[in-house]
């Protein structure tokens, strides 16, 4: 081969190939996770030891933590009364000596040979006149030279010690460098947005001269992982685009205006702006592919109706899908309220006009009146639809779905949102008649996403990055905010129930939400169970209490909220099924017992069941350890914002829940974390849609599109682009 070395050249080649990696090491570094060398390559380092910011043992203070760097001279072991095993270390460098003392870990004995360097991070203390540190951070970094020496992630399975790794690497980086790294990144772009070269880069996050080239290194790897993943997701976009025809909808018409203008409220100025969004999305020729974020009680409502009269101004249907029945009739009863009133041109009527029509399709509609109602959806006859999943089931047939929403997203799975999507198109076909000439597009309805759980920009850039997103940043006027408290100790407990009865006592209701048990759902209804009884009994014993979880039947689980919403339940004692959703103005307290057990998002989301009235709600968090607060709850007691917390969450747990969100496609973002690298996902995405726009298939970039189809494994990519 010639030209420059290329990833896939550097996957396909064995590490056996690395000076000093035999069969016994090749085993060890398989066991490791690493077989080829692109993979020993893109094996970071976890850190970096500064040997300039090192102490010497001389100068080590009591009391304070440093780094020493010191040679190993003599180990022993030996096993307490109670049977600890003590590993004592004597270290020392030419200024003075040290002892390690390391508590159960007795391996230290066999990691510890004689005669090594190692780096160790610790609080020096003296312990009978002599200076000693009480298990330390230790890093081998072996007869290593160079200022800053780099620490790879260790391995309890395979012995491999860090110095190994960087030795390797080094090898093959040196053998790289005849004929160099392939770079596909456009020059252009490498230069305007300040990046090193990826032989520098990979050298310098190795083994780098300094903090600053380490960085540099970073950065250009960490944007290096963004901008696969945003070409895959803007390709994945552009695809989709060019792909499906989309139907170039009558905004602004009759329907949409009188329907805003009929409005009992005056818009926020998000929702006036999500809807000119929408619009400029549904009159152009391709479909809306697009995903709506706001927090519960944001109206995000309005925004779906009003894309939906769109479809219908045109001669076309809307259709809405909510993730249970409750939800489904909740919003076909505010829709029909909404929409009462409203006149659909009718050609075949003498007067021109018919009143508009809603219709409600869940599985509890059934034999005829479920027959006549798929007629008239098949007809025509139907203007909007508001379902469950049965709006998806085979027999469901639309004349002409225009545009299609669906609520609460994440409870829905992929495949329900594409057969949502594939209930558009064939009717239409024959409506076009000649005027496409594309034969192979695909017609398809304009798909709204809506969502309650706030994610940070740069993830639903990331996770989302095919969709369009708007977002509903605004409460409507005259909510009156939740009041949140922290609860731990019987005192204040008592305190809290004192006031549930208080208000419920003025005719309004309340939420008992009862802890997430995780190992078992039965268990977590047996908790529930046993709280209704106790409750019933002790705290809330004057009052009408229901019960609700996730076992029950979907009939009795609808008969409960029924009663609770008609007033005829005073307490709804229930498990996390009340999350999404409900609406039940008149509920004004949430209690979450064991609130330390839920996430953020989750919280919040409860949280959302109440403020929904003209009177104050309240919800208090209970916690068992008056002692200890969480900064999960400190979160919930301090905001109310849905993106001020997601954001808070993200910082909380880390990339974790996000990354287990993306699968699989997270595998191939090594460095770049959605948290600390906001800008250089903005960077990402600009780069990827500036060369998808000039080159959709990357017919020009055959060097990019070999890394991502090498990176990104098709699996990976179909998810990516699903989401
Ligand atoms: P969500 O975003 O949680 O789905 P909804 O669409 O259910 O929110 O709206 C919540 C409540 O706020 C509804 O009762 C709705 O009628 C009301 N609402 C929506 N927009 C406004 C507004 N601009 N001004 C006042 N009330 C509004
Ligand atoms: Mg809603």
């Amino acid at each position: 081969m010639t030209g420059p070395i290329t990833l896939r050249e550097l996957a396909d080649i064995d590490v056996e190939i690395i000076k000093g990696v035999g069969e016994r090491r090749k085993q060890a570094l398989f066991d490791y996770g690493i077989t080829s060398v692109l993979e020993l390559l893109t094996n970071y380092p976890r850190r970096w030891v500064d040997r300039t910011n090192e102490a010497r043992v001389g100068d080590l203070v009591t009391g304070q933590e440093a780094l020493v760097l010191v040679e190993v001279r003599k180990v022993s072991k030996f096993t307490t009364k109670s049977r600890r095993t003590v590993v004592t270390v004597q270290v020392g460098d030419e200024s003075g000596r040290l002892t390690a003392v390391f508590f159960n870990q007795p391996w230290r004995e066999r990691q510890l040979k004689v005669g090594l360097q190692v780096a160790m991070f610790g609080k020096a203390d003296l312990y009978r006149g002599v200076l000693q540190m009480s298990n330390p951070l230790v890093d081998l970094i072996g007869d290593r030279t160079g200022r800053i020496v780099p620490i790879y992630p260790q391995s309890e399975k395979a012995q491999i010690s860090t110095w190994e790794l960087a030795t390797w690497v080094e090898n093959a980086l040196e053998r790289c460098k005849e004929r160099g790294l392939c770079d596909p990144v456009p020059s252009e772009l490498i230069k305007r947005f300040e990046l090193v070269d990826r032989t520098a880069a990979l050298w310098g996050i190795h083994f780098p001269d300094s903090m600053v080239a380490k960085q540099d290194a970073r950065r250009r790897l960490a944007f290096d992982e963004l901008l696969r993943v945003q070409l895959v997701l803007v390709g994945r976009k552009r695809a989709f685009e060019r792909d499906n025809t989309g139907i170039r909808h009558v905004v602004d018409g009759e329907l949409q205006r009188r329907f805003i203008r009929t409005l009992p409220f005056v818009m926020t100025n998000a929702q006036q702006r999500v809807i000119t969004e929408i619009n400029q999305d549904l009159v152009g020729p391709h479909p809306m592919h697009r995903l709506l974020q706001g927090d519960v009680g944001s109206g995000k409502t309005v925004v779906a109706v009003s894309a939906m009269l769109a479809a219908v101004q045109g001669g076309h249907q809307g259709a809405l899908m909510a993730p249970t029945e409750v939800l489904a009739e909740q919003h076909f009863s505010g829709v029909r309220k909404l929409l009462e009133g409203l006149q659909v041109p009718d050609a075949s009527n003498l007067f021109g006009d018919r009143q508009l029509r809603v219709e409600l399709l869940t599985s509890r509609i059934i034999s005829e009146k479920r027959r006549e109602l798929l007629r008239d959806l098949a007809n025509g006859s139907v203007d909007i639809v508001i379902g469950t999943h049965a709006l998806i089931q085979e027999g469901v047939e639309f004349a002409s779905l225009g545009v299609a929403v669906i609520d609460e997203q994440h409870r829905f799975g992929v495949e329900q949102r594409a057969a949502l999507r594939g209930k558009g198109g064939d009717k239409l076909d024959g409506k076009r008649g000649g005027k496409h000439d594309d034969k192979s597009a695909i017609t398809s309805p304009d798909v709204l996403v809506m969502t309650a759980t706030p994610i940070p920009r740069t993830a639903a850039m990331t996770v989302y990055g095919d969709l369009d997103v708007s977002v509903l940043d605004e409460m409507p006027p005259g909510r009156i905010p939740i009041k949140t408290s922290w609860v731990a100790g019987a005192m204040f407990e008592s305190g809290m129930w004192g006031e549930v009865c208080d208000a419920i006592a003025q005719g309004q209701q309340a939420y008992v939400v009862c802890p997430i048990i995780e190992e078992s759902d039965k268990l977590q209804v047996a908790a529930a169970e046993e709280t209704f009884k106790k409750l019933g009994k002790a705290e809330l014993k004057d009052y009408r209490l229901g019960l609700l979880h996730g076992r029950m039947s979907s009939s009795d689980k609808d008969e409960t909220m029924t009663m609770f919403r008609d007033r005829k339940l005073d307490v709804l004692v229930a498990t996390t099924v009340i999350e999404v959703g409900i609406d039940v103005p008149n509920a004004t307290c949430m209690v979450v017992l064991d609130a330390d057990r839920f996430g953020i998002a989750q919280l919040h989301q409860l949280r959302g069941r109440v403020g929904r009235g003209s009177i104050a709600s309240k919800c208090w968090l209970v916690t068992s350890n008056p002692e200890e607060s969480s900064p999960r709850i400190d979160a919930l007691v301090e905001s109310t914002d849905g993106f001020y917390l997601a954001e808070v969450d993200l910082e909380l747990r880390g990339e974790g829940t996000l990354m287990n969100t993306m699968q699989k496609g997270a595998s191939d973002l090594k460095l770049a974390s959605l948290r600390s690298d906001r800008d250089l996902i903005d960077l990402a995405r600009d780069a990827a849609f500036e060369i998808i726009n000039a080159d959709p298939t990357l017919k020009n970039h055959a060097a990019m599109r070999d890394e991502l189809d090498l990176l990104l494994t098709p699996d990976e990519e179909e998810f990516l682009f699903k989401n």
